[in-house]
């Protein structure tokens, strides 16, 4: 039973051969030999085996076995007429395919651990005596863990100290109330004693310092449960429209395979030679390369993502960002790059340049310097600071005429920290000389200013009467509509017993300049061109914000503006109605009312792709159609619940990936519409062999040669053709955009297939007229003039599907303007087909093989007109 919870702190520190300082490095890095990488080795839930063998689930597997299995029925009932080796090419087909889409979903996976792996969980620890930012994997027993809001906790751990420390539990005990914690234990058994960490689990709020004591599957989670980590399988918008799709081919070969076997049957050709006619029709059908293709073309395009910078956790989010129409994004650090300085100051109501020395003689600067410095997290180094950019800036500003720790006294006794719902944050501290707690208070102004009574004005408190409010907030309103963020500052002495969060003394504002990332303004224009609206949802004030963004173009005049208590009291449909507005800016919102937003707007049916940093932003990530975590401001908790993440917590890397999107779902379609064109002169054939009686002009193994083999690599090619130019100019797709359309069905079905299949015909006549065939006559298999006739129709198939692909390489454009030799996955793809057309015809084994005959020069050129 363990006991850690109980046993003093001194007998937990000779336990794991450690004390508060922590380990040094190489002590930490010979422990990692002794007690194993900190990590939980789930069992693979599905085996390789199982992968493979769901391979044989789908559809067109299904179809292609009953066509085998018919083959096989053919074969006895008319032994050794080449129906057992149809049916033996048919099983390898559905056998190789199953291979190679499992070959190419483990290579996806793959890389999607690769991506993983670029994104360690990382974690605070002290080591020889300094905090480091380290792999969680490669935390140990008695290391020292110190906790931040929003940190992923990756070990178990007894605390040693902590500020407010507030830990959701819910992945562990399922308690989802997050609990304040305790420096003793408060319970027998140690998942519920306060005083204790455990890996698996978040710090919701509050920092706090932890002894590690186990760490892998040493853990309460390691032990108890085998974290299951659910692995959602949610339809997302591309599997929908493949399953789908497939419903629909495979609809269509069964009832034709049906049908004709019926005619056939009606029409005498007998049950074995009907049998033939609906494996056929059945095989013609099935576009077999598609799905390994379709998962082909997501992995390149998640790889050219993660060149970008964004990273995607599964494939077809690609696809789903690509539909996006509103995309709602944070603004500091994403719209901003984040290097936040101090601008201005304002104190006695005087404004000042930051960096103006006059402001020096202010009285009451002093005041304003101590209470930047106290009420702060972060700390200077030797290259500037470390912790988080708005407080840096303060203490590089303080930093700049002073020296911070010139302010820095007496021991802090509380912290009530920053987070965006309250969006202030109070400390207070023990100054020897008097009795009293000095509190600091800085924040946004209308929320210090509730908080305030009195305001200090040279040597003299007054009362914050109405008036100075007024100026007070003129002076706000005037720092805001220059950009800049503002803070204000307060202080007030108060009894030890007696904290409440009144009675502050005002002491001045300080504005600060974050700028706007360049390359955001034409990803701006790009989104507008695209159809896209772009929402900013912010803490900020609301003329902060619609200055920055003025700047980048996302408001350009008639910008709507709602402010979190104007939204609190909006009723539902009163917000759909606003949320309609071209342009909006949610300023002042909390986390919670970020998730109302993307919720309602997804009741308009529109596509959202949302931005989030903190541990509060998860709801509204988890809940959007696209969740896109910050890499480098992001919280571990925030990083979890999305489905990308920028590494350079840039706004234009999501346009970026949204481009990709797009052109992921065209080129899908593109090599559908390409691979369906060759049904067409694959299933006639047979009809006509029904219909008009005459010898069968195209064999089911040519059918698959072409759907197997010379398909294939121009097909693939499509699938990495580039974005056409006007991809980001067109407006986002429909949602009831099919990757089937009836356009596209008539294209290739009704017009190009056609097309094919005259020019297979006529080839086919052709040679066999010329041949001194007449019409009625039979031919047997074996004949030269039919070999030649059938090989006649499978290259005209094959020369037209290359004048085809050019024309699917481009839906809108003209293929002048794209470059006829742009993409040369195509062009390999061209000469392949060729070269394999090259050998079927002419290469006797495989003349043997196939059935087919050498052909002369003028056959080609029948099927050119
Ligand atoms: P955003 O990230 O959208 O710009 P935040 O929620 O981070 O908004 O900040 C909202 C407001 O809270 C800011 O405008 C500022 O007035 C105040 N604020 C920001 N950071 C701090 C901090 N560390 N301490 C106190 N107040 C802060
Ligand atoms: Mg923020």
């Amino acid at each position: 039973m363990a006991q850690e919870h109980k046993i003093s702190l001194s007998d937990l520190f000779s336990q794991v051969h450690s004390d508060e300082q922590g380990l040094s490095t190489t002590e930490a890095k010979s422990r990692i030999q002794q007690f194993g990488v900190n990590e939980l080795r789930v069992q693979k839930k599905t085996s390789e085996l199982e992968k493979f063998l769901r391979q044989f689930e789908n559809f067109f597997a299904i179809l292609l076995i009953i066509g085998g299995a018919l083959a096989l029925l053919a074969e006895r009932l008319d032994p050794n007429q080449g129906n057992l080796y149809i049916a033996y090419a048919l099983f390898a087909v559905v056998f190789l395919n199953a291979i190679f889409t499992y070959l190419q979903e483990r290579q996806s996976e793959k890389i999607l651990e690769s991506f993983n792996k670029m994104l360690p969980v990382m974690v605070s620890v002290v080591r020889d005596g300094k905090e480091q930012r380290i792999d969680a994997k490669t935390v140990v027993p008695g290391d020292v863990m110190i906790l931040y809001e929003g940190d992923r906790i990756s070990a178990d751990g007894r605390l040693l100290e902590h500020n407010r420390l507030k830990i959701d539990l819910s992945s562990l005990t399922g308690e989802s109330e997050p609990e304040l914690r305790h420096l003793e234990c408060t319970h027998d058994n140690i998942l519920e004693s306060r005083n204790m960490v455990f890996s698996g689990t978040l710090v919701q709020s509050g920092h706090g310092k932890v002894m590690v004591y186990a760490t892998g599957m040493e853990t309460q989670i390691g032990n108890i449960v085998r974290l299951t980590k659910e692995t959602e399988t949610i339809d997302t918008p591309i599997r929908r429209e493949l399953k789908h799709f497939i419903k629909i081919i495979s609809t269509i070969a069964i009832i034709l395979g049906i049908l004709f076997f019926l005619i056939s049957i009606a029409v005498g050709k007998g049950t074995l030679g009907s049998l033939i006619f609906a494996i056929g029709i059945i095989v013609a059908n099935v576009p077999e390369g598609l799905l390994p293709t379709v998962t082909l073309a997501l992995t390149m395009a998640s790889k050219r993502m993660a060149k970008k910078n964004a990273l995607i956790k599964n494939l077809e989010s690609v696809e789903t960002l690509g539909s996006t129409t509103v995309i709602c994004t944070d603004k500091t650090g994403t719209l901003t790059q984040n290097r936040i300085s101090v601008n201005t100051i304002i104190i006695n109501q005087h404004e000042y340049a930051a960096w103006d020395r006059e402001s020096l003689h202010e009285k009451g600067l002093q005041r304003a310097w101590q209470i930047m410095v106290l009420c702060n997290n972060a700390y200077i180094t030797q290259t500037g600071f470390s912790g988080d950019p708005t407080e840096g800036a303060l203490l590089v500003y303080v930093q700049r005429f002073s020296s911070v720790n010139d302010y820095i006294k007496g021991t802090r006794v509380q912290e009530h920290p920053f987070d965006s719902a309250t969006k202030r944050m109070i400390t207070t501290h023990e100054f020897a000389e008097h009795g009293l707690l000095f509190a600091a208070l800085k924040g946004a102004p209308e929320i210090v200013l509730s908080r305030c009574d009195r305001m200090q004005l040279e040597d003299n408190i007054v009362p914050l009467d109405a008036g100075l409010r007024e100026q007070t907030l003129r002076l706000y309103q005037r720092l805001a509509r220059r950009g800049e963020r503002v803070l204000a500052l307060a202080y007030r002495e108060i009894e030890k017993a007696d904290f409440n969060e009144e009675h502050f003394i005002f002491v001045g504002l300080v504005g600060m300049l974050d700028p706007a990332r360049p390359e955001v303004p034409e990803a701006i224009v790009k989104c507008r061109k695209a159809g896209i609206r772009v929402m900013m949802i912010t803490g900020d004030y609301g003329l902060t914000a619609e200055a920055i963004g003025n700047q980048i173009g996302l408001a350009t005049g008639k910008c709507t503006i709602i402010r979190g208590d104007e939204l609190e009291t909006m009723s539902d449909p009163g917000l759909v109605k606003a949320l309609q507005a071209p342009e909006i800016i949610f300023a002042r919102t909390s986390p919670i009312q970020k998730l109302r937003i993307v919720k309602t707007l997804q009741s308009m049916n529109e596509v959202v792709t949302v931005t989030g940093d903190g541990v509060n932003d998860a709801p509204a990530l988890k809940n959007a159609d696209m969740g896109v975590a910050m890499g480098l401001m992001g919280t571990e908790v925030a990083k979890e619940a999305s489905n990308m993440i920028l590494m350079d917590d840039n706004f234009a890397t999501i346009v970026d990936a949204i481009e990709e999107g797009r052109t992921i779902f065209e080129n899908i379609k593109k090599f559908i519409a390409y691979i369906l064109t060759s049904n067409i002169p694959e299933i006639l054939p047979f009809i006509a062999y029904v219909v008009l009686d005459i010898p069968l002009p195209l064999t089911v193994v040519l059918i698959l040669a072409i759907d197997l083999g010379t398909d294939i690599l121009p097909a693939l090619g499509l699938g990495a053709e580039k974005p056409e130019t006007d991809v980001m100019k067109q407006l986002p797709r429909s949602r009831k955009e099919r990757l089937l359309s009836r356009n596209l069905l008539t294209m290739s079905y009704g017009i190009v297939g056609m097309i094919q299949a005259a020019a297979g015909f006529f080839t086919y006549f052709m040679i066999l007229f010329h041949g001194g065939w007449q019409w009625g006559e039979r031919l047997l298999p074996a004949d030269p003039l039919y070999q030649t006739a059938i090989t006649g129709f499978f290259a005209s198939i094959i020369i037209c599907q290359i004048a085809d692909v050019i024309i699917c390489r481009t839906r809108r454009e003209s293929i002048f303007k794209v470059g006829i030799f742009s993409n040369h996955l195509i062009l390999i793809g061209i000469a392949t087909e060729l070269m394999l057309l090259g050998m079927i015809s002419y290469i006797p084994q495989l003349n043997i093989f196939f059935g087919t005959a050498p052909l002369e020069a003028w056959h080609f050129l029948l099927s050119i007109p």
